[in-house]
């Protein structure tokens, strides 16, 4: 069993009537409630306020109804009407960022996939420790400016969007850059950015087998970012530095791509690595995660990051990609979530997707 719920009492009400998929109203929700609504689950909108207006735009996507926090940090005044909706909460980046991985922890309403999984995300140290023991390609860490021999990125715990990341070409104009602490100084990477969205299945014995599961790809995007992205026009980054002009890595959409098929087999390797080495972590990793690096000109993946639920990435997928469409046709990364349920409810396999 890859993932129990303490108290398995809680899984009962799930077996006997349709559940919802519950999550913010916000980052991928828009196919998640599609997805649930194509596989016959009810769907609730999670907002802070007021019901956002935007899904009256998007019928097919809309939530069957809101359920209202006055403040994020009173998230918890919502489970008795979680659980009268049987809902399931699906987790997306919002809950880290507005609701906060200790209070989401805490709710005690069914979570899909492994709810430890988010510790191990919104630590740097300890997802380093994961993929360096899955044998991960990762960028060099420093530990200190005078090691650096080459080009570097400095990043800041828990910086929004990589807000106030330093870009340095050498250790000499590393020392010039104004670096505030806590930072780590990690080796920049040159080449070209994949953000892969993968999906694992610990009940599934069909396909790309890993442990007791197996692994799908379901698609391939690339981050758009502002400022670095468009930064460059402007010329010269010594003269964009005179000037005050400080690159930023803040996520501002995202673009479908696709990756040389011959490095597929590795993209696939990297990942069974990552969810064999969770199941010892933790238990495992369950569902959608993404994993974020940068081909190198020696086709050499190195992963910078990775994601332990979906990502925002897959929206440019929401009638299918060039990969999920050879698992099954207009297959989204909610939709997927919303077929892991039903199959697991209906194998009575639950506490194996849930937690
Ligand atoms: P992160 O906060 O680690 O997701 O990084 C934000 C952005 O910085 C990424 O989407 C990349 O564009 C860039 N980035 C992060 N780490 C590296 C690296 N080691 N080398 C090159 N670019 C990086």
């Amino acid at each position: 069993m890859v993932v129990s719920l303490s108290d398995k009492s809680r899984l009962q009400p799930l077996r006997d009537g349709t559940p919802a998929l519950a999550t913010i109203c916000s980052h991928s929700s828009l196919q998640i409630f599609h997805g649930a609504r194509v596989e016959g689950f009810g769907s609730v909108g999670i907002a802070q306020g007021t019901p956002p207006r935007f899904y009256d735009a998007f019928p097919l996507a809309k939530p069957d109804k809101f359920l209202l926090v006055d403040r994020w940090e009173n998230v918890h005044s919502i489970v008795p009407k979680l659980e009268e909706s049987r809902a399931v909460i699906v987790p997306t980046g919002s809950f880290v960022e507005y609701v906060g991985p200790e209070r989401f922890s805490a709710l005690s309403v069914p979570v899909f996939g492994n709810r430890r999984v988010m510790e191990w995300e919104s630590d740097r140290e300890k997802e380093r420790v994961w993929l360096e023991r899955a044998g991960v390609p990762m960028p060099r860490k420093y530990r200190d400016a005078s090691e650096v021999d080459g080009p570097v990125i400095v990043k800041y715990y828990g910086a929004k969007g990589g807000k106030g990341f330093i870009l340095a070409k050498d250790r000499d104009e590393l020392l010039e850059s104004p670096i505030r602490k806590p930072h780590v100084i990690q080796e920049y990477i040159i080449g070209t950015r994949y953000y892969l969205h993968f999906f694992y299945s610990p009940i599934s014995k069909e396909g790309y087998r890993v442990a007791d599961g197996s692994l799908q790809l379901l698609g391939i995007d690339r981050r758009d970012e502002a400022n670095i992205d468009e930064l460059y026009k402007l010329g010269s980054q010594e003269g964009l530095l005179k000037s005050g002009l400080r690159p930023t890595f803040v996520v501002t959409g995202n673009v479908p791509v696709v990756l040389r098929e011959s490095l597929l087999p590795q993209v696939f390797d990297i990942a069974g690595n990552i969810i064999e080495t969770s199941i010892d972590l933790f238990g495992g990793m369950v569902g959608p995660f993404c994993v974020e690096g940068i081909m190198t000109e020696e086709l050499e993946f190195k992963v910078f990051e990775i994601s332990t639920r979906i990502v925002a990435g897959t929206n440019v997928y929401i009638n299918g990609s060039p990969y999920s469409d050879l698992v099954a046709p207009g297959l989204s990364t909610g939709r997927r979530i919303a077929q892991e349920l039903k199959r697991a409810a209906r194998e009575d396999r639950l506490d194996e997707v849930l937690s």
